[in-house]
């Protein structure tokens, strides 16, 4: 997808400040981050939403909650506890269509979410 941001990230056109990157999926710091910690995993194919999910794409999802273990237990995160995120169409908030999960840590996060 040429014009989509995250996938010119994958590509390499558009260089983010990347925390984890491997054959499935790629995590880079949110520009503008929500709490202390904030990343997003972003897999390397394009898939705009969660509604556009296949089961062919089972594994990738899994691959993703992976790499956000990762992330948390190479962070310091893992113990006390962290916010794993996707959100899907405008009203649960998403603006960039390329499925990411987000990853926020170094705070109390609140329930309900707002
Ligand atoms: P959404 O609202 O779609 O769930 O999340 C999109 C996220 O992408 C937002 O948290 C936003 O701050 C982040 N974002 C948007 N543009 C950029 C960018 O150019 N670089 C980075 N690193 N994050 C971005
Ligand atoms: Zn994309």
């Amino acid at each position: 997808m040429s014009d989509c941001l995250f996938c010119k990230m994958v590509s390499g056109d558009i260089t983010p400040d990347i925390l984890h990157s491997d054959e499935h999926v790629m995590a880079i710091r949110d520009i503008n981050p929500q709490a202390p910690f904030h990343a997003l995993v972003i897999p390397r194919q394009h898939i705009a939403t969660v509604n556009d999910l296949t089961p062919q794409d089972a594994e990738i999802v899994g691959r993703m909650y992976l790499a956000a273990r990762t992330l948390a237990q190479a962070n310091g995160f893992a113990e006390d506890g962290y916010r794993t995120v996707m959100n899907c169409n405008r009203l649960a908030g998403q603006t960039v269509y390329h499925l990411h999960l987000h990853v926020l840590a170094g705070r109390a996060m609140h329930w309900p979410p707002g």
